[in-house]
């Protein structure tokens, strides 16, 4: 239930007529006052621009009538309820069988994990609405406020997202953003579905945050022309013969899952993004070399980069080095200036230490050395738990390159 914050108001007994501030008592049936501020003062400040003289009553109607920063409903109407935001789910698996199907998903806005499951008709279509099998839907239930709230509580409705399901209209609605969206996420309907391939180039000038989650898209384009805000970007299962060009000047952190093509447009992006922070990948599979420099880099994860032969990281601020299944990896380069980015290091700056983790990888000897001559590497303290097949081709000694050099 929603509720006032009563005690806010007991300035207003300062007033001329203080025997206003008697007449003011939270009824009855309402529930305690909530800790969480419920906005009073600001419902007073409106109030008191209007009319410093305003009644209580009046104060408390414009309080009823703002909108809660939270769900953006009235704060009279009922209570506070926010399912969990697209963009911030994580998909942790489905399982299909026996008439039904069982959804899976992670929220990085409330940490709770939840399952959702639907039935399926013969020919595997969902039937109706799902039901939640565990945890909840609501990311948020409980008081609505006014805000403002933390910036690190991202358990709200986002207004300026775009949540676009590829099903056959999917480049209507790609067409049809709006043009000053800020997050954008096109994920797949129920299944992949290589039939359906749409385009995403079109100016967005205020686009922050894309997802291409399960989409077979034909072509992306983000370039400073179309998308010169994006910060963060996400692909999962974009295909091979996608046409991807990506150069955003803006960009803060980049997650790839499952892409299959070479590295060509993904060396392209790294070269175009000065200021990216983390770099985070899943089966980057036919990547054969890459080179990482940036003066802002805090973390390269590259899980499962089969292919991957050879390695250029040049990151003052690394803390982490993700190189778990990495079969291939022959050479790993540590470069110690940078032609533009060493001249705009602070002349106090200490390069940081950082975590490597190279569980179930099977590196050449020369790549360990250079791991073993670097005093800033130590070995992580956290890998990823990855497939039981993973370690089927990993060296039985490659974890052990920071023993080796004496260390332990
Ligand atoms: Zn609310
Ligand atoms: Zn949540």
């Amino acid at each position: 239930m929603y509720s006032l914050d009563y005690s806010r108001f007991d300035h207003i007994g300062d007033s001329d007529d203080s025997s206003q501030a008697s007449t003011v008592e939270p009824p009855a049936e309402e529930e305690a006052p909530s800790a969480e501020p419920a906005g009073a003062g600001v419902a007073r400040a409106i109030a008191d621009a209007l009319n410093p003289r305003l009644p209580d009553a009046i104060v408390l109607c414009v309080h009823a009538f703002l909108p809660c920063a939270r769900c953006g409903a009235s704060m009279a109407d009922g209570g506070c309820r926010v399912p969990h935001p697209p963009h911030l789910l994580v998909d942790t698996g489905s399982v299909f069988g026996s008439g039904e199907s069982r959804k899976s998903h992670s929220c990085r806005a409330c940490g709770q994990d939840y399952t959702m499951v639907s039935r399926l008709d013969a020919a595997g279509n969902e039937l109706g609405a799902p039901r939640c099998e565990s945890g909840t839907p609501l990311c948020f239930s409980g008081a609505h406020t006014l805000g403002p709230l933390a910036a690190d509580d991202e358990r709200r409705v986002w207004r300026d997202l775009a949540d676009v399901v590829a099903d056959a209209d999917v480049q209507d609605a790609i067409d049809a953003l709006d043009a000053d969206v800020r997050l954008v996420k096109v994920r797949s309907a129920q299944w992949y579905d290589d039939s359906i391939t749409p385009t995403f180039a079109r100016p967005l000038a205020r686009l922050e945050v894309l997802q291409l989650i399960d989409v077979a898209f034909r072509r992306v384009a983000l370039t400073p022309e179309t998308t010169p805000a994006l910060r963060e970007l996400e692909m999962q299962n974009v295909p091979e013969d996608c046409e991807i060009c990506v150069r955003c000047p803006e960009l803060r952190k980049v997650a790839i899952r499952y892409y299959p093509g070479d590295e060509g447009w993904v060396q392209a992006m790294l070269d175009h993004a000065p200021k990216l922070r983390t770099f985070d990948s899943y089966k980057l599979q036919r990547a054969r070399q890459l080179q990482f420099a940036g003066p802002e880099l805090e973390v390269i994860d590259l899980h499962r980069t089969d292919c991957l032969g050879a390695l250029s990281v040049w990151a003052p601020r690394l803390r982490h080095l993700g190189l778990q299944a990495a079969y291939s990896l022959e050479v790993l380069e540590f470069p110690e200036t940078h032609p533009v980015y060493s001249r705009e290091l602070p002349a106090s700056h200490v390069p940081t230490p950082f975590g490597v983790n190279t569980m179930n990888s099977c590196l050449g000897e020369a790549a360990k050395n250079a791991l073993r001559a670097n005093p800033r590497a130590r070995r992580a303290a956290a890998a990823h738990r990855g497939m039981p097949t993973e370690a089927m081709f990993a060296s039985a000694t490659d974890d052990t390159w920071e023993d080796d050099a004496g260390d332990y």
